[in-house]
């Protein structure tokens, strides 16, 4: 399933945390801008800084693509979102309240072919492996 409330898919990470993230002295809005400024260097505190400034979550992605991407990104990219995930739904938060309600599978489904973090169910994708990522993450914290 995908979680709507308002209209709005909540559990999108363009959605801002409740209480900024701070990490090495520096605020993130939303998961987005804290996931795409993981991409730099953990030393590379000005390409951090810098993402972590992007002024909407969409210009934070734009800028994530275009740090110096870390050597070891594809073995600690899970590990990024879900510290990112368990800020946003940290118990006593309303948007954990919303996770904490619901019982189904939780399924990201995009369709801009994302099988890594969710599932696409374009033709196109119909035969590929989804990974769904994003939903194990949040079933994972739910469940936890
Ligand atoms: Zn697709």
């Amino acid at each position: 399933m995908i979680l709507r409330k308002d209209g709005r898919n909540w559990f999108s990470n363009f959605i801002p945390f409740e209480t900024p993230v701070v990490y090495q002295g520096i605020s993130y809005p939303t998961p987005e801008h804290f996931y795409q400024a993981m991409k730099a260097n953990r030393d590379d505190l000005a390409a951090r800084r810098s993402v972590a400034a992007a002024g909407t979550p969409g210009q934070a992605k734009r800028a994530g693509r275009a740090v110096a991407l870390r050597s070891d990104w594809n073995t600690v990219k899970v590990d990024v979102m879900r510290y990112a995930l368990e800020k946003k739904f940290a118990p006593g938060t309303s948007q954990r309240m919303l996770l904490d309600n619901t019982t189904e599978p939780i399924v990201e489904w995009n369709s801009w072919h994302d099988n890594y973090w969710g599932y696409c169910t374009c033709p196109r994708c119909a035969k590929k492996q989804h990974l769904n990522m994003l939903g194990k993450l949040l079933m994972e914290i739910r469940d936890a």
